[in-house]
Protein backbone atom coordinates (compact mmCIF):
# COMPACT_ATOMS: atom_id res chain seq x y z
CA UNK A 1 0.00 0.00 0.00
CA UNK A 2 1.24 3.32 -0.86
CA UNK A 3 0.27 6.60 1.05
CA UNK A 4 1.08 9.92 -1.32
CA UNK A 5 1.54 12.73 0.87
CA UNK A 6 3.00 12.94 4.62
CA UNK A 7 0.53 15.02 5.91
CA UNK A 8 -1.46 14.75 9.41
CA UNK A 9 -4.16 12.58 6.83
CA UNK A 10 -1.77 10.29 5.06
CA UNK A 11 0.24 9.75 8.11
CA UNK A 12 -2.60 8.85 10.13
CA UNK A 13 -3.74 6.82 7.53
CA UNK A 14 -0.14 5.14 7.28
CA UNK A 15 -0.05 4.51 11.08
CA UNK A 16 -3.68 2.89 11.27
CA UNK A 17 -3.04 0.71 8.33
CA UNK A 18 0.47 -0.15 9.86
CA UNK A 19 -1.25 -1.20 13.15
CA UNK A 20 -3.37 -3.86 11.05
CA UNK A 21 -0.27 -5.23 9.93
CA UNK A 22 -0.67 -3.75 6.37
CA UNK A 23 2.98 -2.88 5.00
CA UNK A 24 2.75 0.64 3.73
CA UNK A 25 4.85 2.95 2.30
CA UNK A 26 4.22 7.26 2.38
CA UNK A 27 5.87 9.10 -0.21
CA UNK A 28 6.52 13.26 0.48
CA UNK A 29 7.08 15.60 -2.09
CA UNK A 30 9.31 17.88 0.08
CA UNK A 31 12.17 17.32 3.30
CA UNK A 32 9.97 17.05 6.59
CA UNK A 33 6.80 15.59 7.42
CA UNK A 34 4.18 17.64 9.05
CA UNK A 35 2.93 19.33 5.64
CA UNK A 36 0.09 22.17 6.83
CA UNK A 37 0.88 20.86 10.80
CA UNK A 38 4.53 21.69 11.28
CA UNK A 39 6.39 23.45 13.77
CA UNK A 40 9.62 25.49 14.12
CA UNK A 41 12.16 26.80 17.28
CA UNK A 42 12.76 30.25 15.95
CA UNK A 43 15.32 32.05 18.77
CA UNK A 44 13.64 29.59 20.88
CA UNK A 45 10.15 29.97 20.35
CA UNK A 46 7.75 27.43 19.02
CA UNK A 47 6.52 28.69 15.82
CA UNK A 48 3.67 26.59 14.06
CA UNK A 49 3.46 27.09 10.57
CA UNK A 50 0.09 26.06 9.94
CA UNK A 51 -2.30 24.19 12.44
CA UNK A 52 -1.79 25.60 15.68
CA UNK A 53 -4.69 23.89 17.84
CA UNK A 54 -6.63 20.55 18.29
CA UNK A 55 -9.99 20.06 19.10
CA UNK A 56 -11.56 18.40 21.97
CA UNK A 57 -14.04 17.71 18.77
CA UNK A 58 -11.68 15.71 16.47
CA UNK A 59 -12.05 12.49 18.48
CA UNK A 60 -10.02 10.19 16.50
CA UNK A 61 -7.23 12.96 16.83
CA UNK A 62 -7.52 13.06 20.71
CA UNK A 63 -7.50 8.44 20.34
CA UNK A 64 -4.24 9.65 18.71
CA UNK A 65 -2.29 11.53 20.86
CA UNK A 66 -3.00 9.02 23.64
CA UNK A 67 -2.14 5.58 21.63
CA UNK A 68 1.32 7.64 20.66
CA UNK A 69 1.39 8.28 24.17
CA UNK A 70 1.61 11.95 24.09
CA UNK A 71 -1.32 12.61 26.65
CA UNK A 72 0.99 14.30 29.28
CA UNK A 73 2.24 17.30 26.41
CA UNK A 74 -1.61 17.99 25.51
CA UNK A 75 -2.30 20.75 26.82
CA UNK A 76 -5.17 22.91 26.77
CA UNK A 77 -4.49 26.76 24.44
CA UNK A 78 -5.96 29.74 25.99
CA UNK A 79 -9.58 30.67 25.19
CA UNK A 80 -9.21 34.36 24.93
CA UNK A 81 -9.52 36.13 21.69
CA UNK A 82 -10.51 39.81 20.32
CA UNK A 83 -12.42 41.41 17.97
CA UNK A 84 -11.86 45.39 16.52
CA UNK A 85 -15.52 47.07 16.69
CA UNK A 86 -15.53 50.97 16.02
CA UNK A 87 -11.46 51.08 16.39
CA UNK A 88 -11.32 49.42 20.06
CA UNK A 89 -10.10 46.00 20.63
CA UNK A 90 -12.50 44.05 22.32
CA UNK A 91 -11.05 40.74 24.64
CA UNK A 92 -13.52 38.11 25.35
CA UNK A 93 -13.80 34.25 25.95
CA UNK A 94 -14.72 32.39 23.36
CA UNK A 95 -15.49 29.05 25.32
CA UNK A 96 -18.19 31.49 28.26
CA UNK A 97 -21.10 32.88 25.96
CA UNK A 98 -21.52 35.77 28.86
CA UNK A 99 -18.21 36.88 28.41
CA UNK A 100 -18.91 37.53 24.71
CA UNK A 101 -22.34 39.27 25.32
CA UNK A 102 -20.55 41.65 28.17
CA UNK A 103 -17.79 42.77 26.69
CA UNK A 104 -19.38 45.46 24.61
CA UNK A 105 -18.71 43.82 21.43
CA UNK A 106 -22.27 43.84 20.94
CA UNK A 107 -25.07 46.93 21.44
CA UNK A 108 -28.30 46.08 23.72
CA UNK A 109 -30.27 45.14 20.90
CA UNK A 110 -27.86 42.90 18.79
CA UNK A 111 -27.48 40.66 21.82
CA UNK A 112 -31.58 40.42 22.34
CA UNK A 113 -31.42 39.52 18.37
CA UNK A 114 -28.69 36.82 18.80
CA UNK A 115 -30.45 35.27 22.13
CA UNK A 116 -33.48 35.15 20.83
CA UNK A 117 -32.50 33.50 17.36
CA UNK A 118 -29.96 31.68 19.01
CA UNK A 119 -32.19 29.40 20.91
CA UNK A 120 -34.51 28.66 18.39
CA UNK A 121 -31.50 27.38 16.40
CA UNK A 122 -30.08 25.67 19.28
CA UNK A 123 -31.98 21.52 18.78
CA UNK A 124 -30.49 22.02 15.08
CA UNK A 125 -26.87 22.40 16.13
CA UNK A 126 -26.99 19.56 19.00
CA UNK A 127 -25.12 16.92 16.24
CA UNK A 128 -22.00 15.23 15.84
CA UNK A 129 -19.30 18.07 15.13
CA UNK A 130 -16.89 16.00 13.66
CA UNK A 131 -18.83 14.42 10.79
CA UNK A 132 -19.49 17.17 8.01
CA UNK A 133 -21.94 14.73 6.80
CA UNK A 134 -24.60 15.14 9.33
CA UNK A 135 -24.81 18.76 8.67
CA UNK A 136 -25.64 18.72 4.89
CA UNK A 137 -29.11 19.65 5.14
CA UNK A 138 -28.36 23.14 6.57
CA UNK A 139 -25.83 23.53 3.69
CA UNK A 140 -28.26 25.75 2.14
CA UNK A 141 -26.25 29.42 0.96
CA UNK A 142 -23.04 31.00 2.09
CA UNK A 143 -22.66 31.80 4.81
CA UNK A 144 -22.72 35.97 4.63
CA UNK A 145 -26.47 35.28 3.12
CA UNK A 146 -27.38 33.45 5.97
CA UNK A 147 -26.15 35.25 9.04
CA UNK A 148 -27.11 38.79 7.51
CA UNK A 149 -30.48 37.47 6.71
CA UNK A 150 -31.03 35.82 10.06
CA UNK A 151 -29.60 38.03 12.75
CA UNK A 152 -28.09 40.95 10.99
CA UNK A 153 -25.25 42.21 8.86
CA UNK A 154 -23.42 43.44 12.50
CA UNK A 155 -23.19 39.25 12.93
CA UNK A 156 -21.67 38.55 10.21
CA UNK A 157 -18.82 41.60 10.66
CA UNK A 158 -17.94 41.28 14.17
CA UNK A 159 -18.86 37.62 14.87
CA UNK A 160 -19.11 34.89 11.98
CA UNK A 161 -16.04 36.90 9.93
CA UNK A 162 -13.49 37.45 12.25
CA UNK A 163 -14.73 33.85 13.17
CA UNK A 164 -14.00 32.03 9.48
CA UNK A 165 -11.11 34.47 8.84
CA UNK A 166 -9.14 33.41 11.85
CA UNK A 167 -9.89 30.01 12.17
CA UNK A 168 -10.33 28.79 8.61
CA UNK A 169 -9.01 31.89 6.02
CA UNK A 170 -12.00 32.09 4.31
CA UNK A 171 -14.71 34.55 3.66
CA UNK A 172 -18.26 34.03 4.39
CA UNK A 173 -19.35 34.74 1.29
CA UNK A 174 -17.32 31.91 -0.06
CA UNK A 175 -18.04 29.52 2.79
CA UNK A 176 -21.15 27.41 3.48
CA UNK A 177 -23.69 28.23 6.23
CA UNK A 178 -23.26 24.79 7.53
CA UNK A 179 -19.78 25.22 8.83
CA UNK A 180 -20.45 28.68 11.00
CA UNK A 181 -22.88 26.45 12.36
CA UNK A 182 -21.14 23.44 13.29
CA UNK A 183 -18.53 25.81 15.02
CA UNK A 184 -21.52 26.50 17.25
CA UNK A 185 -22.64 23.35 17.55
CA UNK A 186 -18.76 22.95 18.77
CA UNK A 187 -18.94 25.93 21.15
CA UNK A 188 -22.76 24.75 22.74
CA UNK A 189 -21.03 21.04 23.12
CA UNK A 190 -18.67 22.36 25.70
CA UNK A 191 -15.36 21.25 22.93
CA UNK A 192 -12.37 22.95 23.42
CA UNK A 193 -9.02 23.55 21.59
CA UNK A 194 -5.57 22.17 23.08
CA UNK A 195 -2.17 21.44 21.58
CA UNK A 196 0.63 19.89 22.22
CA UNK A 197 3.93 21.07 24.28
CA UNK A 198 6.74 22.06 22.14
CA UNK A 199 4.01 22.74 19.03
CA UNK A 200 1.61 20.46 16.96
CA UNK A 201 4.00 19.06 14.17
CA UNK A 202 5.58 17.30 17.42
CA UNK A 203 2.17 14.95 16.41
CA UNK A 204 3.32 14.12 12.54
CA UNK A 205 7.10 13.63 13.47
CA UNK A 206 5.81 11.29 15.95
CA UNK A 207 3.53 9.29 14.14
CA UNK A 208 6.58 8.80 11.39
CA UNK A 209 8.66 7.53 13.46
CA UNK A 210 6.70 4.62 13.21
CA UNK A 211 6.37 4.26 9.44
CA UNK A 212 8.24 3.88 6.43
CA UNK A 213 8.25 7.18 4.94
CA UNK A 214 10.39 8.67 2.05
CA UNK A 215 10.95 12.35 1.81
CA UNK A 216 11.95 14.23 -1.19
CA UNK A 217 9.65 12.11 -3.41
CA UNK A 218 7.76 13.72 -5.69
CA UNK A 219 4.21 11.84 -7.55
CA UNK A 220 4.27 13.58 -10.78
CA UNK A 221 0.99 11.01 -12.16
CA UNK A 222 -1.20 8.64 -10.85
CA UNK A 223 -2.81 6.35 -13.03
CA UNK A 224 -5.61 3.27 -11.97
CA UNK A 225 -5.19 0.22 -13.62
CA UNK A 226 -7.33 -3.00 -13.44
CA UNK A 227 -5.83 -4.47 -10.38
CA UNK A 228 -2.94 -1.89 -9.48
CA UNK A 229 -1.92 1.56 -9.81
CA UNK A 230 0.90 3.06 -11.71
CA UNK A 231 2.68 6.29 -10.05
CA UNK A 232 4.92 8.18 -11.99
CA UNK A 233 8.05 9.24 -9.57
CA UNK A 234 10.74 11.54 -10.54
CA UNK A 235 12.50 8.67 -10.06
CA UNK A 236 10.24 6.75 -12.69
CA UNK A 237 7.03 4.73 -12.79
CA UNK A 238 6.31 2.28 -9.38
CA UNK A 239 3.44 0.14 -8.90
CA UNK A 240 1.14 -0.53 -5.82
CA UNK A 241 -1.57 -2.71 -5.11
CA UNK A 242 -3.65 0.19 -3.65
CA UNK A 243 -2.75 4.18 -2.83
CA UNK A 244 -3.91 6.48 -0.60
CA UNK A 245 -3.45 10.08 -2.31
CA UNK A 246 -3.48 12.40 0.72
CA UNK A 247 -2.88 15.69 -0.83
CA UNK A 248 -4.97 18.89 -1.03
CA UNK A 249 -8.50 18.29 -3.56
CA UNK A 250 -6.71 20.64 -6.51
CA UNK A 251 -3.03 18.90 -6.25
CA UNK A 252 -4.76 15.70 -6.86
CA UNK A 253 -6.75 16.28 -9.64
CA UNK A 254 -3.88 16.95 -11.10
CA UNK A 255 -2.52 13.81 -10.52
CA UNK A 256 -5.19 11.72 -11.88
CA UNK A 257 -4.87 10.82 -15.12
CA UNK A 258 -8.11 9.11 -15.45
CA UNK A 259 -11.13 9.96 -13.32
CA UNK A 260 -15.11 10.34 -13.82
CA UNK A 261 -16.82 12.93 -14.11
CA UNK A 262 -18.62 12.37 -10.36
CA UNK A 263 -14.67 12.24 -8.69
CA UNK A 264 -13.67 15.20 -11.14
CA UNK A 265 -16.78 17.48 -9.74
CA UNK A 266 -16.15 16.35 -6.71
CA UNK A 267 -12.26 17.45 -6.53
CA UNK A 268 -13.29 20.60 -7.98
CA UNK A 269 -15.42 22.08 -5.08
CA UNK A 270 -14.98 25.70 -4.19
CA UNK A 271 -16.03 25.74 -0.99
CA UNK A 272 -12.20 25.32 -0.08
CA UNK A 273 -8.87 24.36 -1.04
CA UNK A 274 -9.61 21.16 1.16
CA UNK A 275 -11.76 18.74 0.57
CA UNK A 276 -12.76 17.16 4.13
CA UNK A 277 -14.39 13.71 4.04
CA UNK A 278 -16.51 12.23 6.20
CA UNK A 279 -16.05 8.68 8.12
CA UNK A 280 -17.66 6.33 6.04
CA UNK A 281 -18.16 8.56 3.28
CA UNK A 282 -17.01 6.94 -0.06
CA UNK A 283 -15.16 9.27 -3.34
CA UNK A 284 -15.59 6.23 -5.81
CA UNK A 285 -16.35 2.65 -5.22
CA UNK A 286 -18.26 1.95 -2.29
CA UNK A 287 -15.93 1.09 0.45
CA UNK A 288 -15.36 3.64 3.60
CA UNK A 289 -12.81 5.34 4.20
CA UNK A 290 -11.29 6.11 7.25
CA UNK A 291 -10.65 10.19 6.80
CA UNK A 292 -9.65 12.84 9.07
CA UNK A 293 -8.89 15.81 6.63
CA UNK A 294 -8.35 15.84 3.03
CA UNK A 295 -7.99 12.26 2.37
CA UNK A 296 -8.74 11.27 -1.46
CA UNK A 297 -9.02 7.62 -2.51
C1 LIG B 1 -2.25 28.61 8.50
C2 LIG B 1 -3.10 27.39 8.83
C3 LIG B 1 -3.63 27.24 10.11
C4 LIG B 1 -4.41 26.12 10.41
N1 LIG B 1 -4.87 25.96 11.69
C5 LIG B 1 -5.49 24.81 12.03
C6 LIG B 1 -5.78 24.54 13.38
O1 LIG B 1 -5.47 25.33 14.26
N2 LIG B 1 -6.40 23.37 13.70
C7 LIG B 1 -6.71 22.45 12.74
O2 LIG B 1 -7.26 21.40 13.10
N3 LIG B 1 -6.41 22.66 11.44
C8 LIG B 1 -5.79 23.81 11.08
N4 LIG B 1 -5.44 24.03 9.79
C9 LIG B 1 -5.79 23.01 8.81
C10 LIG B 1 -4.81 21.83 8.92
O3 LIG B 1 -3.49 22.32 9.00
C11 LIG B 1 -4.97 21.02 7.66
O4 LIG B 1 -6.34 20.66 7.48
C12 LIG B 1 -4.19 19.73 7.75
O5 LIG B 1 -2.87 19.94 8.24
C13 LIG B 1 -4.17 19.16 6.35
O6 LIG B 1 -3.48 17.94 6.42
P1 LIG B 1 -3.39 17.02 5.15
O7 LIG B 1 -2.56 15.87 5.51
O8 LIG B 1 -4.76 16.78 4.64
O9 LIG B 1 -2.69 17.92 4.02
P2 LIG B 1 -1.25 18.59 4.01
O10 LIG B 1 -0.81 18.98 5.36
O11 LIG B 1 -1.29 19.63 2.93
O12 LIG B 1 -0.31 17.39 3.55
C14 LIG B 1 -0.18 17.02 2.22
C15 LIG B 1 1.24 16.54 2.06
O13 LIG B 1 1.35 16.02 0.75
C16 LIG B 1 2.58 16.45 0.20
N5 LIG B 1 2.40 16.42 -1.26
C17 LIG B 1 1.61 17.24 -2.02
N6 LIG B 1 1.70 16.89 -3.30
C18 LIG B 1 2.52 15.83 -3.36
C19 LIG B 1 3.00 15.00 -4.42
N7 LIG B 1 2.65 15.23 -5.70
N8 LIG B 1 3.85 13.99 -4.12
C20 LIG B 1 4.23 13.74 -2.83
N9 LIG B 1 3.81 14.49 -1.80
C21 LIG B 1 2.97 15.51 -2.05
C22 LIG B 1 2.76 17.86 0.74
O14 LIG B 1 4.11 18.27 0.69
C23 LIG B 1 2.26 17.67 2.17
O15 LIG B 1 3.29 17.31 3.06
C24 LIG B 1 -4.68 25.15 9.43
C25 LIG B 1 -4.14 25.30 8.14
C26 LIG B 1 -3.36 26.41 7.84
C27 LIG B 1 -2.77 26.54 6.46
Amino acid sequence: MLVIGAGIAGLTAAFVLHQRGVSVRVLESTARVGGRMTTDLVGGRVIDRGAQFLSTGYPMLSSLVRRLGLSSEWVRTTPWTAVVRDGRVIRFRYDDALSSLWSGLLRPQEIWTLARQSLSALSTVRRPINDYGRWSDVDVTDAASWYDQQFGPWMTEYLVEPMLQGFYFQSPEETSCALPRAIAGFLTQGAHTSTLRGGIGRLPSALAEHLDVCLNQTVLAVEPQRDSVAIETQDGWIQARRVILAIPAPQALQLLRSTSEAERLLLSTTYSSTLNLPWGWTAAGGRPIPSTTSMVC
